[in-house]
């Protein structure tokens, strides 16, 4: 699934390639996008493209917005007009084809295009925690809404529960607890606020990182049975919370 870091990368690329741009649209495959019709958005300019989390949001002039999620399998190509595109055409939901680019959407959990005001107002937004890459990320927030979801939860389901905090998926859950060097097995209610404003800077900072090189770090995702690469000790794994997402840790050095 793409994780925040993806989805930021992705509306950094929109943003450049159409921003300003007056757009025709088109959709090529069988999906057809929630809400209003996708030729509701023929002939507008794009004015601008911004992720939330793991959600990523168009929007046009006249008040319009379309709000993509991309689930397991979706993505967002950009390409130069007439290039290839690199999965079938029949799989795109819509293609918004501006000056010199076109970004086409293969795919997702959902698309929808409304009214700006209103479509911000979708819960799948409103109940979104504090996103972990925007500049005005605030730790603080993403804590008090922890201690008051469930004090004896996992630090690992807390991580990728988005009304927590919105961005990290099942990569970086793993690989910031193991920068701050927490276990992600213990429960919130073990954990000061000090040592959870650690993980979420470690994970922010890796999460910045890949937003810039493109590359996620994987030192111990999906690496179970592997010496750790800080202090030897075999990785383990294991499937946590109720949707049995695998997390890795180091027993060694993952303070428990
Ligand atoms: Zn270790």
């Amino acid at each position: 699934m793409a994780e925040g870091d993806s989805i930021l990368r992705m509306a950094r690329r929109i943003d450049g390639a159409l921003t300003g741009s007056r757009v025709s649209v088109t959709t090529p495959g069988r999906r057809r996008p929630e809400g209003l019709s996708a030729s509701s958005l023929d002939g507008l300019v794009l004015e601008r493209v911004e992720s939330r989390g793991k959600h990523l949001l168009l929007h046009f002039e006249d008040d319009l917005t379309l709000h993509s999620h991309l689930g397991m399998h979706g993505g967002w190509h950009v390409y130069r007009p007439g290039q290839r595109w690199r999965r079938s055409p029949s799989q795109a939901w819509i293609s918004l084809a501006g000056d010199g680019a076109e970004a086409v959407n293969f795919g997702g959990s959902f698309m929808r295009i409304g009214g700006r005001k209103r479509l911000l107002r979708d819960p799948r937004l409103v109940r979104l925690g504090p996103d972990i890459l925007s500049p005005e990320f605030d730790p603080a927030e993403s804590i008090a809404r922890m201690r008051r979801s469930d004090p004896g939860g996992e630090l690992g389901e807390a991580l990728l529960d988005q009304s927590l905090v919105a961005g990290i998926g099942n990569i970086f859950k793993s690989e910031g607890a193991f920068e701050a060097q927490l276990d992600p097995n213990r429960r919130l209610e073990s954990l000061s606020d000090g040592e959870i404003t650690a993980v979420l800077a470690a994970t922010r900072e890796l999460m910045l990182a890949a937003v810039e090189s493109g590359r996620q770090p994987k030192r111990i995702y999906r690496r179970a049975g592997e010496p750790c690469p800080r202090c030897g000790t075999r990785l383990e794994s294991r499937a946590q919370g109720d949707d049995a997402r695998i997390t890795y840790w180091c027993p060694g050095c993952q303070t428990t």
